[in-house]
């Protein structure tokens, strides 16, 4: 029988299902985002444009890709620094 992926309750059911409940999708949800998922602040900056799909339309936009990618690994350093105890 399959177990629940955050509680480990085993459960009934579809087998495709990952989790007992909704309570413990969101609770697994939460703990991977506090994972670090990056090898880098780069990288993360390079996904969070990625996701910003409409900044791909225009060249002008493209050509400011550099300077997102810049202010956004700057800014991430800063909240990282004022996280840090
Ligand atoms: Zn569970």
């Amino acid at each position: 029988m399959r177990k629940c992926g955050q509680c480990g309750r085993e459960m009934q059911g579809r087998s495709d299902r990952k989790f007992c409940s909704a309570a413990c999708r969101q609770k697994a949800h939460r703990n991977r985002d506090t994972e670090p998922r990056y090898a880098s602040d780069v990288d993360l900056a390079n996904d969070i444009l990625d996701s910003t799909r409409f900044m791909g339309e225009s060249p002008a936009i493209l050509g400011l890709r550099p300077v997102l990618r810049k202010l956004i690994v700057d800014e991430l350093k800063k909240t990282a620094a004022k996280l840090a105890p």
